[in-house]
């Protein structure tokens, strides 16, 4: 380790992005020390995961699997267990960048925590800001925290937009900013057939290996929903400001329009690597391990209007977005919810979208307050979502 190398956190190191992030910081021990790591409850992955990078601290979301995992590793690091211990890795002193990798709204507590704690934030967990952006982004700019976007789109506008850019502001002399959509496994597929779809046959994405539940959302097309979201708090835009093309190849990661009429995008492999490595190593370049486009050998770039019609799930996310205030948070609990009913095989993939919408349609709007009220939403509206997956079983 050198005096320069950055102390990195994991949340959600056993996850898809968690070894994305491992995959490249074991390329560059000299750049990167893991300083914790965080998983739910796959015990012997974040043991395992423990005794290669040997983190200070390791800490398991799920408390009830505190003293098995303390049972292997507590001779190596500290064990730690629950969502408050969560939070606290993040707000370490000795820690430079935290890179948020929990699939849902339980990654929001420890988004905040950074923020408020005036970290470096590279953000993966979008539900995050979907559920709170208008919090996490006062927070972050209150507290000089900075926020370097991961997923692939929003790392492409990031990097299509000028070094002295801080996450939070509206881009100046832009006219508006396009993300690309793969249109997931499902774009070509005839609508009437989508009732039949299993969780298997949406999980497998044509071009990007992820975790199930962002699958799910790829195919549903709820992903590029929350990302229009997403966009709009991290850009500081409005949805009028944020197109989406559909790129079944996905290969141009995103792209902003200026004003004088020059394009600029992102280019390069499916490989969520390559943002990671761009968050991880900013200001510097640094090696990702993926594979370098090949222009020469790649099909035809292709780009089409999005199909609200088909997908429905889209336009609920432009709908929570003008009606503001809490209807996105609704909309994310939601989500979550009939995602894991289809995962479990209770629902068909059309009652998603259902549900969503009539979970949106049925649920009071009101103001963001704060964190204690959105987590009473966001429960009322899990319970909610719940019943209704009852009557779509
Ligand atoms: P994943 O399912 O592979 O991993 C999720 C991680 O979160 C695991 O470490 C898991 O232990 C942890 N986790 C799950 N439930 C938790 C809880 N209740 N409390 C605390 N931790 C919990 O998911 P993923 O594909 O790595 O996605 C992570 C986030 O990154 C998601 O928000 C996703 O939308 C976003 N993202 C992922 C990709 C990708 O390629 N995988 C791309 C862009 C954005
Ligand atoms: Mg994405």
């Amino acid at each position: 380790m050198t005096q320069n190398s950055k102390n990195v956190v994991i949340l959600g190191a056993t996850g898809s992005i968690g070894a994305s992030t491992l995959a490249i910081i074991e390329q560059h021990p000299d750049k990167f020390k893991v300083l914790a790591i965080s998983g739910h409850s796959n015990v012997n992955k974040l043991a395992e995961l423990a005794r290669q990078f040997k983190p200070k601290f390791v800490v398991i979301s799920d408390s009830s699997q505190y003293t098995q995992l303390s049972r292997l590793i507590s001779d190596e690091c500290t064990v730690l267990a629950g969502a408050h211990e969560l939070a606290a890795i993040c707000q370490l002193d000795s820690a430079d960048l935290i890179v948020a990798g929990i699939v849902g709204a339980a990654g929001m507590q420890p988004v905040l925590a950074s923020v408020k704690a005036g970290k470096t934030l590279l953000l993966a967990n979008k539900e995050a800001l979907v559920l709170a952006g208008e919090l996490v982004m006062k927070a972050a700019k209150d507290n000089g925290a900075k926020i370097i976007p991961l997923d692939s789109e929003h790392n492409a506008i990031y990097q299509c937009l000028p070094d002295s850019y801080q996450c939070g502001n509206t881009p100046r002399n832009i006219d508006k900013i396009i993300l690309t959509a793969s249109g997931g496994p499902f774009w070509n597929r005839e609508a009437s057939t989508f009732d039949g779809i299993s969780p298997e046959e949406a999980c497998a994405h044509p071009n990007w290996d992820m975790g199930r539940k962002i699958s799910v959302d790829s195919a549903t097309l709820m992903n590029k929903g929350l990302e229009i979201i997403e966009a709009h708090w991290l850009f500081n835009l409005s949805d009028d400001d944020i197109d989406v093309h559909v790129h079944p190849q996905s290969i141009v990661h995103s792209m902003v329009c200026y004003q004088d009429g020059s394009v600029l995008a992102q280019l390069g492999e499916p490989d969520m690597r390559i943002p990671i490595a761009n968050g991880l190593g900013m200001p510097e370049r640094i090696a990702s391990g993926a594979n370098m486009l090949n222009l020469l050998q790649s099909q035809d770039l292709q780009f089409f209007p999005p199909d609200y019609e088909k997908f429905p799930c889209l336009a609920l996310a432009k709908e929570a977005i003008q009606a503001g205030g809490t209807s996105m948070a609704v909309l994310n609990a939601a989500n979550e919810i009939s995602v894991d009913a289809f995962l479990k095989k209770s629902i068909s993939f059309t009652s998603i979208a259902k549900i969503n919408a009539e979970i949106m349609n049925n649920t009071a709007l009101a103001g963001i307050e704060n964190v204690e009220q959105l987590l009473q939403l966001d429960a009322e509206v899990r319970a909610n979502a719940r019943q209704m997956v009852k009557h779509y079983a």
